[in-house]
């Protein structure tokens, strides 16, 4: 009789073999890596003996979980932010913390923290999509995890990479590495279409062909991203993709939330496979993935809990009952989805999907030794009926819970054993996570304390300081302002005519800084002294940092300002508004005639400025100038004071207050 190393005997044994053959009893025996025999715990026992045998009478063996989607370090991201809308949530917290925190050591702690909570829910493999993930793959084959371990590529810089052709270098240096390790799987993640271009796609698909690895990337995950790609691209993400070529190499498409039929046929056409993470979708409102549409076309559907930032755990009990609840209830269908169903995309499918179910994903001779033994004694565990193989489907799919598993081996490792973690010290691990958090608080708790510092951490600022010498004057015949403007015959550098709408975030108490978000729609081709009747607009956003610092005043209320960081607003207005959440917000519109003249020997911007919204707030004419010192300041101060009573205006009627302001007194 054959030896071998481990004898799991007495439980039921769930298979996910092509034919779903379940053995009550039943017996799996492991030698090295491999299981070496599965079937009738009798027949097993005539095969093999064991001087270990794990006696699993009245339990469940199962295959480990392939958790097909996620992002392990995050788990020390987990509840830092959360509900927000994706791109608040990613480009206003997630990345500038990552840029400012994720380095080796807290992707070392934050993969063993995720890998502990994922073998404590029957987890054995995990694919990954993050930054250092040469890290990654050291720490998870320390604990002695599988996964398939994307390094990040993304069209900026990110936390491990100073450009693209960087990251790129590193997924190829990562690749050479790790390649061929027993529990790694090294592979390509360009984060998603729209954080990369079609050069970095061509590049990424040319090193995945050449060293055989996967590329592991998000596609279709919002609507939004969808409507996007048919813009920028010309068609949705996972058609754009295709035509780039991707599908050639072993995809792994994570979400898939808004793919259109079309795509769903032509990714059947190829070996892609698709993970669906219904936590993350729902907890972002992305949407329903098409999942029983998809596997309908044959496209393999795992299951992955996506980031613990976004989910916030990394439970595949909860997954799974997820996915198998959302078709139900979008459909209307309780028949849509059934638990084997939904057992066969947490293992085999999920395997499938990962370009691995030649190894792992089910219980037979041959595979690798990924195996779950789950209890099942709990209240919510009893009783059980044997009325259909199903039943046990069912147990494992709507009651089971993480705290139900036992032992979990992985390349037949013993990793857990009574619950027990035999890899990973969890106190040491848990104590440096919230070492790293009481970092990222700090942080974070001086960043929402300051405008400033929330602006830069978004990016696309620049410091730069800006001195001006300026007057605002009120009056009530703009008209005649202008006229005597053009009398003046000054040399006209410049002239535009613009509706202004402009946004102003205002915080109460927390900083005397406020925003100004800016939508400027200028008429194209405009003449001077003709009307803002028609013509074609080109709007252009800006954001403004406002300080109203006054470090001078003049005579006729002219004063010396210093400004402002203003940046090109890439973001919508409703990003802003959601990611500063400010106490006020104030609306001015306003048309703007804007000359920029030589005026004896200095340049002016003169801004005729006739307000519509709020209602009541009249017109004013702004003139302005640049200026670089104390000398040249009250030069330019004495010659607006001239310019003033050339264009008839009445000093005395010069306001102090930015627009923001008097808006605020009209609306009080
Ligand atoms: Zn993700």
């Amino acid at each position: 009789m054959r030896q071998v190393d481990t004898l799991i005997t007495g439980g039921t044994v769930v298979t996910m073999n092509a034919r779903r053959d379940l053995f009550s009893p039943g017996a799996v025996a492991i030698r090295g890596h491999q299981i070496v025999a599965v079937g009738p715990e009798d027949r097993v026992r005539q095969l093999v003996e064991s001087d270990n045998v794990v006696d699993a009478t009245g339990k469940l063996v199962i295959p480990g979980f392939v958790n097909a989607h996620t992002h392990v370090p995050m788990t020390l991201l987990r509840g830092l932010a959360d509900d927000l809308r994706l791109d608040v949530w990613l480009l206003g917290y997630m990345m500038p913390v990552e840029r400012e925190f994720v380095g080796p050591d807290f992707v070392d702690v934050g993969t063993r923290l995720g890998c502990a909570e994922m073998l404590l829910s029957g987890v054995t493999t995990f694919n990954d999509m993050y930054y250092y993930e040469e890290d990654v793959a050291r720490a998870a084959a320390d604990v002695g995890m599988r996964a398939v371990l994307g390094q990040t590529v993304l069209k900026f810089p990110s936390p491990d990479a100073a450009s693209y052709e960087e990251s790129l270098d590193l997924c190829r240096g990562f690749i050479k590495r790790w390649q061929g390790h027993e529990l790694i799987t090294p592979a390509i993640a360009p984060h998603a279409p729209y954080t990369t271009t079609d050069d970095i796609l061509r590049d990424v698909l040319n090193l995945a062909l050449e060293m055989d690895a996967p590329i592991h990337i998000h596609l279709s995950e919002t609507a939004l991203e969808v409507t996007d790609a048919k813009r920028d691209f010309g068609a949705p993400p996972i058609e754009y993709v295709d035509r780039l070529g991707l599908t050639e190499a072993k995809l792994i498409a994570a979400h898939c939330v808004h793919i259109e039929p079309h795509e769903i046929k032509l990714l059947a056409g190829t070996d892609a496979g698709v993970a669906h993470n219904p936590s993350s979708n729902l907890k972002l409102a992305s949407g329903f993935a098409p999942v029983v549409e998809m596997r309908e076309a044959g496209i393999p559907v795992g299951i992955g809990t996506d980031g613990p930032a976004s989910n916030n755990d990394l439970d595949m009990f909860e997954e799974a009952r997820l996915a198998s609840f959302l078709p139900k209830a979008v459909k209307g269908d309780p028949t849509a989805l059934p638990a084997p169903d939904v057992f066969a995309m947490m293992t085999i499918e999920g395997a499938k999907a990962l370009h691995l179910d030649g190894v792992i994903g089910s219980l037979e001779a041959g595979k690798y030794a990924d195996i779950v033994v789950v209890d099942q004694d709990a209240p919510h565990a009893t009783p059980r009926f044997h009325l259909s193989p199903n039943n046990v489907y069912s147990h494992l799919v709507y009651a089971a819970h993480a705290s139900d598993v036992r032992h979990v081996w992985v390349h037949g490792r013993q990793l857990v054993r009574d619950r027990e973690l035999l890899t990973i010290d969890l106190p040491a691990v848990q104590a440096r996570a919230r070492e790293i958090a009481q970092q990222i608080n700090d942080f974070m708790s001086q960043r929402e304390g300051s405008l400033l510092i929330k602006i830069i951490a978004i990016g696309g600022f620049e410091q730069r300081e800006t001195f001006e010498v300026q007057v605002k004057v009120r009056t009530h015949d703009l008209q005649g302002v202008e006229k005597r403007l053009q009398e003046l015959h000054l040399d006209v550098v410049k002239h535009s005519v613009r509706q202004q709408f402009d946004t102003y975030f205002l915080f109460g108490g927390r900083d005397n800084r406020y925003l100004r978000y800016r939508e400027d729609n200028e008429l194209v081709g405009k003449e001077p002294g003709v009307g803002p009747a028609g013509l074609t607009v080109k709007p252009f956003y800006t954001l403004t940092l406002m300080e109203g610092i006054v470090e001078r005043e003049y005579q006729d209320s002219i004063i010396l300002t210093r400004s402002r960081y203003t940046a090109q607003a890439t973001y919508s207005l409703r990003f802003y508004r959601e990611y500063f959440n400010p106490d006020e917000e104030v609306e001015v519109v306003k048309w703007r005639t804007r000359y920029r003249v030589t005026y004896e020997d200095a340049e002016f911007a003169i801004n005729m400025d006739h307000i519509t919204r709020p209602q009541g707030m009249g017109d004013f004419v702004e003139i302005k100038a640049r200026t670089w010192s104390a000398s040249d300041a009250e030069h330019k101060a004495d010659l607006i004071s001239k310019l003033l009573r050339e264009l008839g205006l009445d000093p005395s009627q010069s306001v102090r207050a930015e627009y923001v302001h008097l808006a605020q007194r009209v609306l009080a």
